[in-house]
């Protein structure tokens, strides 16, 4: 696997923010970031930020840059060069060669329809916001159906993880997602393979990430013990919630962060995180409420600080 871990500080955490650039940093997601920066520094440990643009079709790098600006007004810089998923192609090919290699990864042929008929067959509904999963249709082959997708064989795929606020979690991949696509029909890499190939080549030891990523986590790490890679520790942040109680998103229509006052902005994603917001603190003092919001962090979530 492509190696860029870059000098390694004293301590040997290593966190990273990780943003879709799908538009420019909104609320919700300064408070990710700020709570993986906090982590990161709490542990004395250093701090990437990988841009995820594998979603091409959803992406602009415009936003990628603006969200890297944005970050930096708020004191939030990468101590390592800033990684772009639309530069890791190889990397992301050659897990998938490896996966095939061992027979963990097959070509699927089915489209979302033939899944939705396969289990109305079986008289079994799905609520809409929930995952259909994958019933395993062509893990066997795709009875000489061109293969649109590349699926991970999920077989006996039984996850539990302690995520550092959640708890004890678990989940049965197999049964509750299925087999999941690393590789898309349209030719685009699944965040899923994206995300895990990249926290292993940046040796990304804490993942601190929003709470609407936590199902996510059973997969990932399913794919890390197929590709034979170490698991991070998980902490997954409250989410901030719109007044309609949904996740406040670039999809959602939130609002891009007002980032003239940057000491503001950081005291209202700190007071999402249940930190005390410093606000006696002069508009150009980032450096110095950071250090204040890493303390606070530390007392709240670092035993092992
Ligand atoms: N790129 C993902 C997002 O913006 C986050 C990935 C992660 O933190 O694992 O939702």
């Amino acid at each position: 696997m492509t190696e860029m871990r870059g000098a390694r500080s004293a301590s040997p955490y290593r966190g990273r923010f990780a943003p879709s650039p799908t538009g420019p940093l909104h609320a919700g997601s300064l408070v990710a970031a700020l709570a993986s920066y906090l982590d990161a520094r709490a542990h004395a440990g250093r701090w990437l930020l990988r841009i995820e643009d594998v979603d091409a079709p959803r992406c602009q790098a415009e936003h990628g840059h603006t969200i890297i600006d944005q970050l930096a007004r708020c004191g939030l810089r990468s101590d390592e060069p800033v990684v772009w998923q639309s530069q890791r192609d190889a990397a992301y090919a050659e897990a998938l060669a490896q996966l095939q290699a061992r027979g963990l990864a097959y070509g699927c042929a089915c489209t979302r329809q033939d899944v939705a008929r396969h289990w109305q067959a079986q008289g079994r509904t799905f609520a809409r916001h929930v995952e259909v999963p994958y019933p395993g249709t062509c893990r066997q082959g795709t009875a000489g159906r061109a293969a649109r997708a590349w699926r991970l064989n999920t077989q006996g795929a039984n996850i539990c993880w302690q995520d550092r606020r959640l708890g004890q979690q678990s989940q049965d991949v197999e049964t509750t997602v299925g087999d999941f696509v690393l590789r898309r029909a349209d030719g685009y890499w699944a965040y899923q393979l994206a995300v895990v190939v990249d926290d292993a080549a940046q040796g990304i030891t804490h993942v601190v990430r929003g709470e609407d990523l936590a199902d996510n986590t059973a997969r990932q790490i399913a794919l890390q013990q197929a590709l034979g890679l170490p698991t991070p520790t998980y902490l997954h942040t409250p989410l901030v919630l719109a007044s309609d109680g949904e996740k406040l998103s670039k999809q959602h229509g939130a609002q891009a962060l007002d980032l003239s006052q940057p000491v503001a902005a950081l005291a209202q994603a700190a007071q999402h995180l249940n930190l005390s917001p410093e606000t006696s603190v002069s508009e150009s003092d980032v450096a110095t409420v950071l250090h204040a919001y890493v303390g606070q962090w530390a007392r709240r979530w670092c035993a092992d600080c």
